[in-house]
């Protein structure tokens, strides 16, 4: 039994929440939708929690109410070096905190406002889609501020006992924290816990850069972080948590192969004990088909036959032909994705002319790459009335694909854990996936054996030779002409259930182990 499931003895930590994205202020993907549900879920457990994130502009318009709570003194000299505050007019360098809350919550937000956050665009990348080149500082910044809070050494009147990074923008807070145990009593700092949502990105910056923060040379070692002659703010993260885990149990596994580990499978091996999986869940009062104020007509098991007047209402927004009764087995295939490599849209591309030769519609909504954008955007003018695509980001969109759709595309190379397959189950749309991360652990397959039991809740395929997504929708559009087949894999889908609270109580048993392991460390 977890221990947040006995209410004796559920422990109560104060628990700083580190993250460059949060839903709703600011999010480019799932960690986004992660940072902005895990906390309020940590919440309800009754644990205090404070997330910390940049002060984007674009967050800062989000916030309805927001006031500074204090300042931070930033050294003149040491981590994190020049920020480009001029302090030549006598100024100390400083950032301010602002405080804010989490909507439809009481979890604090606190924003850091700095001029380096203080720009148009995205929060990795201009208007113009290329990285900031100053992202090593942006996120260095936020990880000094964030020790500097854990460790209550600014007026906020709060220290933390777990500090919880998330991803390479977090990676040096743990070997900050490290450092700070050559300084004073070990067992004042706070224990670590570092969450990989993705091993693909992972911070990594020339030496000239260490040197230009002022990081500690001790930290230059292929031990510590440095890798190969650049350093990794990623592998900061993993060398020096207390507790590392990845957003799927199957993720944990994967990232300790060559094929995912990015060259640091080998390091993941070596604290294999001390890393775990834990799936994500998902908001489910934000993603609930019954309530959804973003669909056509909402719906439940109950009356999941209005499911399809939100096909149609999708149908009506990519002016694809409508479902007729005459043609009512054109199953109508939803995709909602980052337009990269990860996420096989390549595969797709591949296999798009067999597949285009199947009963199906295809409805696209993504940006990312421009190759992958222009080479889908060439099928859509060839087959207007088979495939459409929609070039940006639409929350509600993504909404209306996940509840009108009848089956959903996410043929992954990879997928940490991946959300929409579980936001496509909770709506009765079956997801098609690979075999790999988050989706391998939160679909079941209809086999034979799983349709026979009346287990079933999706289609998964195995490889990434091409044909077998072909394959895979294949079989979708014979399962799908079987309507009572096809109603039996749509309720088991939306009887699944991925709630954050599970997950949760998961991440308190985390925190928990990581005190006990930074404790005996300590001793
Ligand atoms: P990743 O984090 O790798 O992008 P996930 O499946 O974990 O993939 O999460 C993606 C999240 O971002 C989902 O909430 C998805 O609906 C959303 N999303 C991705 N692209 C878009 C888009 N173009 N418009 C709206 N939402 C999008």
């Amino acid at each position: 039994m977890a221990i947040a499931d006995k209410p004796e003895c559920t422990p109560r930590y104060k628990v700083l929440f580190v993250s460059s994205e949060l839903y709703p202020f600011v999010k480019t993907g799932g960690l986004g939708d992660v940072s902005g549900s895990l906390p309020k879920a940590l919440k309800s457990l009754r644990q205090d929690i404070r997330v910390l994130i940049p002060a984007y502009p674009s967050a800062l318009e989000k916030a309805k109410t927001i006031k500074p709570v204090a300042t931070i003194n930033l050294p003149e000299e040491g981590f994190p070096g020049n920020m480009g505050f001029s302090s030549d007019i006598g100024q100390i360098p400083y950032v301010t905190i602002l405080e804010t809350k989490l909507p439809g919550s009481h979890v604090k937000v606190w924003m850091v406002e700095f001029t380096i956050y203080n720009r148009s665009g995205g929060p990795y990348l201009d208007d113009s889609g290329n990285e900031w080149i100053d992202n090593d500082r942006r996120f260095a910044l936020l990880n000094y501020v964030a020790v500097e809070i854990a460790m209550g050494h600014t007026s906020l009147d709060w220290h933390a006992d777990i500090v919880h990074g998330n991803d390479w923008q977090t990676g040096l807070i743990a070997a900050l924290l490290h450092l700070e145990k050559k300084k004073r009593n070990a067992f004042s700092i706070p224990a670590s816990v570092f969450t990989i949502h993705n091993m693909a990105h992972m911070g990594i910056y020339s030496k000239s850069q260490f040197e230009a923060l002022q990081l500690n040379p001790s930290l230059w070692n292929h031990h510590e972080l440095e890798f190969h002659d650049n350093f990794s703010f990623m592998k900061g993260g993993l060398v020096f948590s207390d507790r590392v885990n990845a957003v799927s149990p199957t993720y944990a596994k994967e990232i300790q192969t060559e094929e995912f580990g990015y060259g640091l499978a080998g390091l993941l091996k070596f604290r294999n004990e001390r890393l775990s999986g834990i799936l994500n869940g998902i908001d489910m009062q934000e993603w609930d088909p019954a309530k959804d104020p973003m669909i056509h007509k909402n719906y439940s098991i109950k009356t999941i036959k209005n499911k399809q007047l939100n096909k149609i209402a999708l149908q009506k927004h990519f002016k694809l032909p409508l479902t007729r009764p005459d043609h009512k087995d054109i199953l109508l295939l939803g995709m909602v994705a980052r337009l990269v490599y990860q996420k096989g849209v390549d595969l797709l591309l591949e296999q798009m002319e067999a597949i285009l030769e199947l009963p199906v519609q295809i409805a696209i909504l993504g940006s990312g790459d421009a190759k992958l954008e222009s080479r889908l955007k060439q099928w859509s003018i060839k087959y207007p009335k088979q495939i459409q695509l929609q070039i940006g980001y639409d929350e509600e969109l993504s909404h209306l694909i996940e509840a009108g759709s009848d089956a959903f595309l996410m043929p992954s190379r990879f997928e940490p854990c991946g959300l929409n397959q579980l936001y496509s189950l909770r709506y009765g749309t079956i997801p098609i996936v690979r075999d790999t991360g988050g989706l391998a652990d939160t679909v079941i397959h209809a086999s034979k054996e799983h349709i026979t039991l009346n287990t079933a809740t999706g289609i998964i395929f195995h490889e990434t030779h091409h044909s077998n997504l072909f394959d895979a929708v294949n079989l979708t559009a014979t399962l799908y002409r079987d309507k009572t087949v096809w109603k039996n894999l749509m309720v088991n889908a939306m009887k699944q259930v991925f709630s954050w609270r599970e997950s949760a109580k998961q991440y308190l048993d985390l925190y928990t182990q990581a005190i006990k392991d930074k404790k005996a460390d300590d001793y």
